[in-house]
């Protein structure tokens, strides 16, 4: 099976928790596996975790200091890295080759202008669409196109809350 990961880059204390935050729920959500969070505040990964407990599913949160041995870590071991920037080809352009490749996929995005290197490593500079606008939004539309909408009909397993979808109000019940 295909693993997917995101990798955080460029959160600034405090003023980013919240971005963050959205960040790994959408990974999660959407489908991710990991995410690794580059100089990140423990807090973070503590809410990400808490919904995951709650939620259900095996997605991982992990702090690290140091991104570009993971990068090259990845390719070494023959995964893609894909890059999502306003400044990279479009999304149309390469999520057929991407899919088809079956190669595991690292995720980056930044909270900032993103390094240099993010531009020079990745094996795919993918654009969704050449307007800024954020690293949640690109995140989730990438993830959104490369499952094809599956991901939405994923099940979490070992949740202890399950939604009863409704067309008006809340249904919640305990799972299990
Ligand atoms: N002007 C900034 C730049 O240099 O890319 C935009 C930074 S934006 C606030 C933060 C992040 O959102 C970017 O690093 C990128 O990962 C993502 N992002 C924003 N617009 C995007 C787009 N049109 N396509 C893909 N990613 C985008």
């Amino acid at each position: 099976m295909r693993r997917i990961e995101v990798l955080r880059l460029g959160h600034r204390l405090v003023r980013d928790d919240r971005v963050t935050t959205h960040v790994g729920l959408v990974a999660r959500a959407f489908g991710a596996d990991k995410i690794h969070l580059v100089n990140c505040e423990p807090s973070i990964k503590h809410s990400i975790d808490g919904v995951t407990s709650k939620w259900g599913g095996e997605f991982e949160v992990q702090l690290t200091e140091e991104w570009r041995n993971l990068v090259r870590k990845w390719k070494q071991k023959g995964g893609l890295v894909i890059h999502l920037t306003m400044y990279g080809t479009n999304l149309d352009d390469s999520i057929s080759s991407i899919s088809e490749s079956e190669k595991d996929l690292l995720i980056l995005l930044s909270a900032e202008k993103a390094p240099p290197e993010a531009f020079d490593l990745s094996d795919y500079n993918v654009a969704i669409g050449n307007q800024p606008h954020s690293e949640v939004a690109a995140l989730a539309v990438f993830l959104d196109r490369y499952f094809g909408g599956q991901e939405l009909k994923r099940n979490f397993k070992g949740s202890k809350l399950q939604i009863i979808p409704t067309a008006k109000g809340k249904r919640l019940v305990m799972a299990g």
